[in-house]
């Protein structure tokens, strides 16, 4: 069959459809979830995207902003046949006209009975919040550290701040009212185990209880290094809550799955990104992403050969979490946990 143009540089082939098939198409659950999706459409950009920064960092790269219609088109290609929802925040990144933005995201998901989440910064009052999320389906706020300032051209000026730098106990205090969500993207270089980030999130839950309290990306534990020293100490908080998104690591999958049980646990694609080629290596706590296209970051290929199984990261993502599952004997109920129950339960309970 046709490749059919998906995303940016991305398509979606017969590879794709193969390893659909051979690999996802029996074992996803009807319902599917996606806890954790941008988007925004292009002309909310304020300023285009420059050469040095598509050389400065991997992801501008890969990161070209996608609007609600193509976004819905992009899913119905990648999950034929399914009953889709899911949770929709704009790019966290002062580079966008975010009042647009979360503005005309709120009118794109409402009208396809999807869900939004507002992209906001520290400085941002309690009333705005409030007034967002009087919006039908926008459950609450996407936070990021990027959104305390301007960034410039260093990407992690930011980086080590305290969660409490970019989500304020002003906001949190009306958040908690409202019991809105709060998706959070922790800062670090060393990532979840920070011994800032588990004080801070330990914090968070006891003072602010009624905030529904999202850690995006298994707290960025790409690798089973990072898992093991940070998510056994969040275990026994059962009202806390993760997502699964950028996640294509076997191992962190499992070991997230057995820490936090399967009722905990969102699935979340963090697409568009994730709609790129190729796959992931782990040596230790670093990782190198393998693609075929060629940008500046992507230096070191593989041979052709090898390029031309790749499918896209989502995928592979998807099929990390399948061996996971499979590894440990969840049930066909943990699975349609993950991939849908959660997050409809999360929604559907009473303010
Ligand atoms: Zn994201």
């Amino acid at each position: 069959m046709k490749s059919v143009p998906l995303y940016h540089v991305w398509e979606y082939t017969d590879v794709d459809r193969e390893f659909w098939r051979e690999h996802l198409e029996n074992w996803l659950p009807q319902r599917i979830f996606d806890a954790h999706t941008h988007f925004c459409e292009p002309k909310y950009r304020l300023a285009p995207i420059t050469e040095q920064q598509r050389r400065d960092y991997w992801v501008n790269e890969v990161n070209d902003p996608i609007g609600a219609a193509d976004a819905q088109r992009c899913y119905e290609t990648v999950f034929p046949g399914r009953d889709f929802s899911c949770l929709a925040f704009g790019m966290p990144t002062l580079d966008y006209d975010l009042e647009a933005c979360n503005t005309d995201l709120q009118k794109q998901c409402e009208k396809r009975g999807w869900y939004s989440l507002a992209v906001i910064g520290p400085q941002w009052s309690a009333e705005s919040i409030a007034t967002l999320l009087g919006q039908p389906g926008m459950l609450g706020v996407k936070v990021y550290y990027s959104m305390i300032g301007q960034e410039g051209t260093v990407r992690s000026k930011h980086l080590e701040a305290d969660i409490f730098d970019f989500l304020p106990h002003h906001q949190l205090e009306v958040l908690n009212e409202l019991r809105g969500w709060v998706m959070l993207h922790v800062p670090k270089a060393d990532r979840l185990g920070h011994p800032a980030n588990i004080a801070q999130i330990k914090e968070i839950r006891k003072r602010y209880p009624n905030v529904v309290l999202v850690i995006a990306h298994l707290g960025r534990c790409y690798t089973i290094e990072h898992a093991k020293e940070a998510l056994p100490q969040l275990a026994d908080d059962q009202g806390l809550y993760f997502d699964n998104s950028a996640v294509l690591n076997p191992e962190v999958h499992r070991f997230a799955l057995e820490t936090l049980g399967a009722n905990r646990i969102l699935y979340g694609t963090d697409n568009p990104v994730f709609y790129m080629r190729g796959r992931r290596q782990w040596q230790g706590k670093t990782y190198t992403n393998r693609t075929s296209y060629p940008f500046y970051f992507n230096k070191d290929r593989e041979p052709p050969e090898v390029e031309a199984t790749y499918t896209l990261y989502m995928y592979e993502a998807l099929y990390a979490l399948k061996q996971a599952c499979e590894n440990l004997g969840l049930t066909r109920q943990d699975v349609e946990a993950i991939f849908n129950d959660n997050a409809r339960r999360l929604i559907d309970s009473p303010a």
